[in-house]
């Protein structure tokens, strides 16, 4: 695949950024306009594998569309669509973008999420809502990752953004530090919607940076059909693979 091939696939890198924050390449540090060089978006980020629709395991045979784990316990979201893994060369973007406030990466992010969306839903959701973090991290890191890669993805898709509809009314202890048997526990009654945000009969895409068990989006897409929602797509820019 030429570079040319490369930009009809990803059809904006190389444009929004361009003129206004030229820099280096997150991974390779070359000179480059946007967040990753071209060279470096076509070896990491140009393959996808096919994974399982609604909660984006990667799967052994293209032809299955469903996991084992989500036939028998369907989850409350519909649908998951993930720009890559969460392995080396992804993690440490994320972690640039989180830890170290490379907020061009945000725009990468969305950008190739929304190119994934056009690929594969079938029907476009009618609002984006991030995957709010609580107020003590968010003032204390000063962006929600969630949200910056969410305003990406809606201005790449004109979805429109609510970006303060749902908010975390519990603080809960970082997903990260908690053996994976804790996680779901942790995360129960974690989130509650605004009373002025409606989802009623809506189809809502869910944005977060990073999907490990699933139990995070989980709880808020019950949240948002408790509340009227019609369909649940996660978008996430990387998922964690299975061990
Ligand atoms: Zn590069
Ligand atoms: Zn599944």
């Amino acid at each position: 695949m030429h570079a040319a091939h490369l930009r009809s696939f990803f059809p904006c890198i190389g444009r929004t950024l361009e003129t206004i924050l030229p820099g280096s390449c997150a991974l390779c540090h070359d000179e480059s306009h946007n967040a990753l060089c071209v060279a470096c978006s076509l070896q990491f980020f140009a393959n996808i594998p096919a994974r399982c629709e609604i909660c984006a395991r990667r799967m052994p045979h293209p032809h299955t569309k469903m996991c084992g784990t989500c036939l028998r316990t369907p989850p409350a979201f519909d649908a998951t669509i993930v720009a890559c893994d969460y392995a080396a060369p992804a993690d440490v973007l994320v972690q640039d973008l989180k830890f170290r406030a490379r907020l061009p990466l945000a725009q990468t992010f969305g950008q190739m999420l929304a190119n994934v969306m056009r690929k594969q839903l079938a029907s476009p959701p009618e609002m984006i809502i991030p995957v709010p973090l609580a107020e003590a991290r968010l003032a204390q890191r000063g962006f929600n990752q969630a949200g910056e890669i969410a305003r990406s993805v809606s201005r790449h898709t004109d979805i429109p953004l609510q970006m303060r509809a749902c908010v975390r009314v519990r603080d809960t202890q970082p997903q990260a530090g908690l053996p994976l048997t804790e996680r779901q526990v942790n995360m129960r009654g974690a989130f509650t919607l605004r009373l002025n945000a409606s989802v009623r009969d809506q189809h809502v895409l869910l944005v977060d940076d990073v999907m490990t068990t699933g139990h995070t989006l989980n709880e808020l897409a019950a949240c948002l059909k408790r509340q009227g929602a019609r369909r649940v797509t996660n978008a996430v820019f990387a998922r964690t693979p299975e061990k």
